[in-house]
C-alpha cells in the first residue's frame, strides 16, 4: 500500500500479476509508491498489453487524464491562437488593458500592496474567504499562487508533516483515506468470523510464524538440491510458479488485445529482484551501491536458507549471475517498443524457446492444453524468451540452483519469520530510504485484503458507502463524460472519421463505481497456518486464472481493482472506468461537499481516466477493446505534434536537480491536464449561473490539494526514472499552467510562472 514500507518488492507485484488483475490496461491513478501491492500491478500491467508504451515497471499513481484528448487536441496548439498571429497581439494588448484595469480595481487583497506587503494581504485574505478549514490548512498562505501554485496548496502540509520509519511518502489525501480505512477495517478483520478474520488472525499468530523459521521452505530447497540436468531445472521452475514464486519469466491470463473478446495467456519478462532491467548494468554510482548491497541481501537469504557464511557467498555470486543474465535479455522499459510481440501455439513457442520447457512448466502448473488448439499464448517479446532459453542451456547447474534458491526464500520471505521479513526491509531500505518494518497489524491487514479483497471490503463498503454517494458520482462521471463528448465532436485537426469512431468509443465506455459483483474464495482458511493460507490463495488464484483461458472475457468485471483501493482506472482493454469505494471518500469527495471542491478533486481524477481511453497508448484501442490503427496518418501527425509541446513542458520541469522525463510521463500528463480542463467545464456547465471567484478559486485549490505529499528522496529518484506519473507538484501546475480559466481565477499576470506565454492547445 502507499503507505506501508515496500517489503518484498517483487513478491507483491507476482501477487498482483497472477491474480485476476488483467484488465488494468489502462492506467490508475493509483498514488502508490512504486513498490506497494496492488497499484503496482495495476501499473504493470499498463506495461504490457500495451506492448511497449506506457511504463512496465512500478508506477504509483495515476489517475484521471479526461481531456486527455480535448487537452491534447486543444491545448496541442491547434486552438483558436495558432493561425491568426496578428489577430492573436492585438487581442493579447487588449486583454493586458482589460486586467491591468481589473487588477487595479479588483484586486483588492491580492495585487494591489508593495510586495512586502503582499503576502500579509493574501493571508488575510485566504483567512477570511469561505475555505473550509481543513482545506486552510494544508495551504501557505505566503505564497502567490501564480508563482507555483503547488506551493501555494500544499505548503502547509508539507511544513507539518514528516516520513515516518516506515512510510517511503505520504500524500495527504490519498494515504490519508488509506490509513483511516485500513484502522477502521482493521477492526472489522479482527472481530470477523468469517473467512477474513481467520486468515488475519492466523497471521497475527506470530509466535507460529516465528516457530516454522525456515521450515515451510524445506520442500522446496530440497527439490533444488535434487536438481541433476536441466529437465530437474524445469520441474522445479514449475513448482515454484505454482506458488507464484516467478522464476526467470512471468505471466499473466489477460484479455487478448488483439481479439478482446478471448483471454490469452501473457507472456512476461519477469524472474528479477531490482524494479528495472538497467540498474543490472548501469554504470552510475548509485546503481553500483545498490548492485553491492543487494548482493550483500541475496547471500543473507541464502545463509537463512540453511547455507553456511562461506557458501553463501558463493552461492550469491552465482544467483547474482543468474539475474545479471536475465537482465540482460530483458529489454528496459524505454525499449519496450522494439519488442517483438507475437501470438503463438504452444508447439510454435516450444519452437522458439526450446530449452525453457514452457509445455512441461504450464501443464504442470494446471493448463496442458494452453496453446495446443490455438494461438492462444500471447509472447509479449520473442527476444526475452529465445535469450532465456540460450541461458537456461548455458549457466551453470550450480548458479541455476542459487538463483532458485535465493528467489524461492525472497519470494515467500513476507509470509516467514522476522529473519526474512528484515530482508525484505534491507532492500526496500536500498530502493527507497525506508526504515522499518510497518506493524504486522498492516501487514496481516493488507496481506488479507490481497489475498480475499472482496471479503474484506463488504466490511467496508457496508459502513462506508452513503447510499447517495454512488448516483452522485455518476451524475459527476455523466456530466464529465458529456463535455468530453462535446469536445470530440469539435477536434477539427481530426479527420471526420477518426473523429467519429472516437465519439463510439466515449459512448461504449462503460462506467463501474462501488464495487463489482462478488466473490467468493473457494479455497480453505485454516487457523494458525499462515503460510499454508497464502499458499492455498495462490494456488486458487492460479487455477482460477487458467480456468478463464476456456471462457470469454467478462469485460465489466472488476478482476484487480479492490473497491477498498483508493484509486481509479481506465482499462483500455475493456474500455471501461472503474471507481472503487475507496476513492469516494474524504477528503477526495463527500456529497455535502461544495460540487466547485469535487469536480476539482474526484471530478478531475476521472476526467483523467477517461482521458486515458484517447491519449497516446489508448488511442490504439477501439471501442471494444481491440487494438489497432483506427486513426488516419493525418490523425497521428497532428497527434504526435500537441503531444510534443506537452512533452517539452514537462522535459524543462525539475526535482532536486534532476529533470522530469517528459515522454515517459506524456500519457499520465495528458490524462491530467485533459482531467482538470473537462471537469471545470462540467462543473461550470451544471450550475445555472457563473459561479463566484471564490468558487473558481476552490475548485484549483482541491486540485491542487488532491497532490499535495512528502516523499523520501531515494524514492523520488526512483520515480523519476520509473513512474509513469510526473511528480506531484507538476501534476499540479503543469496542467493549471496551460488553463487560461486558472489564470483568470487568481488573476496571473502575463510575467507569472504560472502563466507561460506559450501554451499547449492555446489555454
Ligand atoms: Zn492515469
Amino acid at each position: 500500500s502507499a503507505t506501508s514500507t515496500p517489503l518484498f518488492p517483487s513478491l507483491s507485484l507476482s501477487l498482483v500479476r497472477m491474480g485476476d488483475y488483467e484488465f488494468m490496461g489502462g492506467g490508475s491513478n493509483s498514488r502508490r509508491p512504486a513498490y506497494g501491492a496492488v497499484e503496482e500491478m495495476t501499473a504493470q500491467y499498463s506495461s504490457y498489453h500495451v506492448a511497449g508504451t506506457e511504463k512496465k515497471s512500478k508506477p504509483r499513481r495515476s489517475r484521471g487524464q479526461s481531456d486527455a484528448i480535448h487537452n491534447m487536441l486543444s491545448e496541442a496548439g491547434l486552438g483558436r491562437d495558432h493561425p491568426k498571429t496578428s489577430l492573436c497581439c492585438g487581442l493579447f494588448f487588449l486583454i493586458l488593458i482589460i486586467l491591468v484595469t481589473a487588477w487595479m480595481q479588483t484586486c483588492v487583497p491580492f495585487c494591489g500592496a508593495k510586495t512586502e506587503e503582499k503576502s500579509g494581504l493574501w493571508k488575510k485574505a485566504w483567512q477570511n474567504s469561505s475555505i473550509p478549514k481543513d482545506m486552510y490548512h494544508a495551504m501557505d498562505t505566503t505564497i502567490d499562487p501564480c508563482d507555483d501554485f503547488y506551493q501555494f496548496a500544499c505548503g502547509g502540509f508539507e511544513s507539518q508533516t514528516g516520513i515516518k520509519p516506515d512510510q517511503v511518502e505520504w500524500a495527504r489525501a490519498w494515504d490519508g483515506i488509506e490509513a483511516r480505512i485500513s484502522r477502521e477495517l482493521r477492526k472489522e478483520v479482527e472481530k470477523d468470523k468469517g473467512k477474513a478474520g481467520t486468515f488475519y488472525r492466523a497471521c497475527m499468530d506470530e509466535d507460529s510464524v516465528e516457530k516454522l523459521g525456515a521450515k515451510p521452505l524445506q520442500p522446496y530447497l530440497d527439490a533444488i538440491d535434487a536438481i541433476k540436468d536441466q529437465q530437474g531445472l524445469i520441474g522445479v521452475i514449475a513448482q515454484l510458479q505454482a506458488i507464484n514464486v516467478p522464476v526467470y519469466f512471468d505471466w499473466q491470463v489477460m484479455a487478448d488485445p488483439k481479439q478482446p473478446s478471448r483471454y490469452v495467456l501473457g507472456l512476461l519478462d519477469g524472474g528479477l529482484t531490482l524494479p528495472d532491467a538497467r540498474m543490472y548494468s548501469a554504470t552510475t554510482h548509485r546503481d553500483a551501491v545498490i548492485r553491492r548491497k543487494f548482493q550483500g541481501v541475496i547471500q543473507k537469504v541464502l545463509e537463512l536458507t540453511g547455507l553456511p557464511p562461506s557458501h553463501a557467498k558463493a552461492a550469491a555470486a552465482d544467483a547474482w549471475s543468474v539475474e545479471r543474465a536475465i537482465a540482460a535479455v530483458t529489454l528496459p522499459d524505454d525499449k519496450l517498443r522494439e519488442a517483438r510481440m507475437s501470438h503463438l501455439t504452444m508447439p510454435a513457442l516450444e519452437k522458439l524457446a526450446p530449452g525453457v520447457g514452457f509445455q512441461r512448466i504450464f501443464a504442470a502448473m494446471g493448463a496442458p492444453s494452453v496453446g495446443a488448439k490455438t494461438d492462444n499464448i500471447l509472447c509479449k517479446d520473442e527476444g526475452f524468451v529465445e535469450g532465456l532459453s540460450r541461458l537456461l542451456g548455458s549457466n551453470s547447474l550450480w548458479a541455476h540452483k542459487a538463483y532458485l534458491r535465493f528467489q524461492l526464500a525472497y519470494g515467500l520471505g513476507s509470509d516467514l519469520s522476522k529473519p526474512f521479513l528484515k530482508q525484505g526491509l534491507a532492500v526496500g531500505h536500498i530502493l527507497t530510504g525506508v526504515e522499518h518494518q510497518e506493524p504486522r497489524w498492516r501487514k496481516c491487514y493488507q496481506s488479507t485484503k490481497n489475498n480475499l479483497p472482496d471479503e474484506v471490503a463488504k466490511l467496508f463498503v457496508s459502513k462506508n458507502l452513503p447510499p447517495g454517494a454512488i448516483d452522485d458520482v455518476k451524475e459527476l462521471l455523466q456530466n464529465i463524460r458529456g463535455v468530453l463528448r462535446k469536445d470530440l465532436l469539435h477536434q477539427e485537426w481530426m479527420t471526420p472519421s477518426t473523429r467519429k469512431l472516437a465519439v463510439e468509443k466515449l459512448d461504449d465506455m462503460f462506467i463501474e463505481v462501488g464495487h463489482g459483483a462478488w466473490q467468493d474464495y473457494s479455497f480453505k482458511v485454516l487457523p494458525h497456518s499462515f503460510l499454508n493460507n497464502t499458499n492455498e490463495a495462490k494456488r486458487w488464484i492460479i487455477q482460477r486464472a487458467f480456468r478463464r483461458l476456456s471462457e470469454p472475457v467478462d469485460r465489466e468485471r472488476w478482476g484487480s481493482m479492490d473497491p477498498t483501493q483508493v484509486d481509479g482506472s481506465y482499462a483500455r482493454q475493456v474500455n471501461g472506468v472503474f471507481v472503487p469505494a475507496g476513492l469516494i471518500q474524504r477528503p477526495l469527495f463527500d456529497s455535502s461537499f461544495p460540487a466547485a471542491r469535487n469536480y476539482g478533486s474526484v471530478g478531475a481524477v476521472l476526467g483523467h481516466e477517461f482521458t486515458h481511453g484517447f491519449d497516446d497508448v489508448g488511442r490504439r484501442y477501439d471501442a471494444k477493446g481491440k487494438m489497432h490503427d483506427w486513426w488516419s496518418h493525418a490523425d497521428v501527425t497532428a497527434f504526435n505534434q500537441r503531444a510534443q509541446c506537452v512533452v517539452d513542458l514537462y522535459d524543462q520541469y525539475t526535482v532536486d536537480g534532476k529533470h522530469v522525463n517528459g515522454k515517459q510521463t506524456l500519457a499520465e500528463n495528458i490524462a491530467d491536464a485533459g482531467g482538470v480542463k473537462l471537469a471545470h467545464k462540467a462543473w461550470r456547465d451544471s450550475l445555472d449561473a457563473p459561479p463566484p471567484e471564490a468558487d473558481d478559486q476552490l475548485f484549483f485549490l482541491s486540485w491542487g490539494q488532491t497532490w499535495c505529499s512528502v516523499q523520501r528522496k531515494k524514492a523520488t529518484l526512483l520515480s523519476l526514472e520509473q513512474d509513469p506519473h510526473a511528480p506531484d507538484k507538476y501534476r499540479v501546475n503543469g496542467p493549471l499552467s496551460q488553463l487560461d480559466v486558472f489564470t483568470d481565477a487568481f488573476k496571473c499576470t502575463n510575467r507569472a510562472k504560472m502563466n507561460p506565454p506559450t501554451k499547449c492547445g492555446g489555454g
